[in-house]
């Protein structure tokens, strides 16, 4: 049994490793090809943000020559604002905010950041201005101190505490035996949904962008996490331009503006109150996750 136990245990290692490093290079790959078709104009300029109101312009989209992915799609942000973007799942969401960091071009249609074209700014100057919490944090393998700092190269030690302290994870991180030294990711401590996404809050903070990007978790935290880190989410976005794509609508009833998305278009939009009386596609997705209230786990649309 030992004999047989030791060599078996090692090549899960191993296993592991080789899962993780192509996972890793897909990654790699992936960024690599959404980056290839977009390059900066010879006489880019870095994006000037002056509270950052972001607008979409008669924005039409296809990943691919023949299949359209988003048709006519026209809104504003105001500056400091929050505006959230529900509708069925590949009705186009997670496309707006790609389209927004710039991953792709519009096939027509513009987007501007106050006033400016994203075609005619650098991109690096976008890049820093808007900060993604994502679905699904992904950690190094290094320090939880570095997987904060990533969020500001050469940060102190005493602003990654400040930071982590506003996400509320200090205390956790306090607890553990070698603190901000602990190695966390594949190959070291395993945080929680939640526990990673307190980091990238945390991550966020520290790069302080003009525009925050919230892809909400659909579920991987419960109920009671979900909570806690929608009211440290609010609290960031407070008069930060801000994009929220949501799935749970009882995160999204105090957005100022809430945009409805079917197959690529914006079919509704207006305040949580005018949707439900406008008895359309929102109130009809409020019921259903209404009725589902007493079901959290299948609360994710
Ligand atoms: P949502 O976030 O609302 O679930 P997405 O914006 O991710 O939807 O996707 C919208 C549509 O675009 C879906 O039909 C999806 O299959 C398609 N899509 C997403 N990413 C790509 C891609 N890289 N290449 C081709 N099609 C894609
Ligand atoms: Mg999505």
């Amino acid at each position: 049994m030992i004999q047989l136990y030791i060599p078996l245990n090692f090549l899960g290692v191993i296993y592991r490793e080789i899962k993780q490093s192509l996972a890793d290079m897909e990654r790699l790959f992936s960024l690599l090809d959404e980056n290839r078709e977009v390059a900066d104009a010879p006489d880019a300029q870095p994006l000037v943000t002056q509270g950052a109101q972001v607008r979409f312009s008669h924005v039409e989209f296809s990943y691919e020559p023949k299949r359209q992915i988003l048709f006519d799609v026209d809104f504003t942000i105001a500056a400091g604002t929050t505006t959230a973007i529900v509708g069925h799942s590949g009705s186009g969401k997670s496309t707006l905010s790609r389209l927004l960091f710039r991953f792709y071009e519009v096939d027509s249609g513009a987007i501007t950041i106050d006033g400016q074209d994203l075609r005619a700014v650098t991109q690096d100057s976008l890049r820093h201005a808007i900060g993604i919490v994502p679905q699904d944090t992904v950690l190094f393998n290094d320090t939880i101190e570095y997987n904060i700092a990533y969020g500001k190269p050469g940060a102190t030690h005493d602003e990654i505490v400040a930071v982590a302290k506003a996400a509320s994870i200090h205390e956790f991180i306090d607890s553990l035996p070698d603190g901000y030294r602990t190695m966390v990711g594949e190959r070291g401590l395993k945080l929680s949904g939640g526990e990673k996404q307190r980091v990238a809050i945390a991550r966020t903070l520290l790069k302080n962008p003009a525009i925050l990007v919230f892809d909400e978790a659909t579920s991987a935290l419960d109920s009671k996490s979900e909570q806690a880190i929608q009211a440290q989410l609010k609290e960031i976005a407070r008069n930060r331009t801000t994009m929220v794509i949501a799935h749970r609508l009882s995160t999204v009833a105090d957005a100022h503006q809430i945009l409805v998305l079917d197959h690529g278009r914006i079919v509704e939009r207006g305040s949580h109150a005018a949707l439900l009386a406008a008895d359309g596609l929102y109130a009809q997705m409020w019921a259903r996750q209404q009725a589902r209230a007493n079901a959290p786990d299948e609360a994710a649309a």
